[in-house]
């Protein structure tokens, strides 16, 4: 994973302003924040999706994630957090190395996610979950 930016961060090939560091992940400051303190963990382990992010891993930077929202929504300017994970180009993953956001928010930060709600037709919602469920325990299996 020679080219991995943020395996270079990891390394300690390039400089990040960590805020947490154990035997499992990283956590440091994006370089472009949303607000200021807004954080990535990481795991240290190259994975380019966190699906094949091992559990007790993927349990640790939820864990730490959501201890940091806590650190950030006790300063003055903030009074929550959202945790952000994109998986994937389209969904807006750039850094191709798994990673968690941890955005701390404001009542008057001027941000929106860009959220809508479409409607299911009828029969469409039932029908798509009975789908998804009878896939995941296969999914599970996978390495
Ligand atoms: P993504 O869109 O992949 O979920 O988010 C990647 C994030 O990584 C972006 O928010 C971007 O600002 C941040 N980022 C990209 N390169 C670097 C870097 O070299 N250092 C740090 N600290 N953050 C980076
Ligand atoms: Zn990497």
């Amino acid at each position: 994973m020679g080219e991995c930016i943020f395996c270079k961060i990891v390394n300690g090939e390039i400089p990040a302003a960590k805020v947490y560091e154990d035997e499992l992940i990283v956590a440091f400051l994006d370089i472009g924040p949303i607000n200021y303190g807004h954080v990535l963990v990481i795991p240290k382990e190259h994975h380019q999706s966190v699906s094949t992010v091992p559990e007790n891993v993927a349990g640790r930077m939820l864990k730490v994630a959501s201890r940091i929202g806590i650190v950030l929504k006790r300063r003055e300017e903030y009074d929550a957090y959202n945790l952000h994970l994109a998986d994937g180009t389209a969904a807006g993953q750039v850094v191709m190395h798994a990673h968690m956001h941890v955005v701390p928010r404001g009542v008057e930060d001027n941000f929106r996610w860009n959220w809508r709600q479409l409607n299911y037709a009828d029969g469409q919602a039932a029908a798509m979950a009975a789908e998804i469920a009878g896939k995941i325990a296969a999914a599970l299996e996978e390495k």
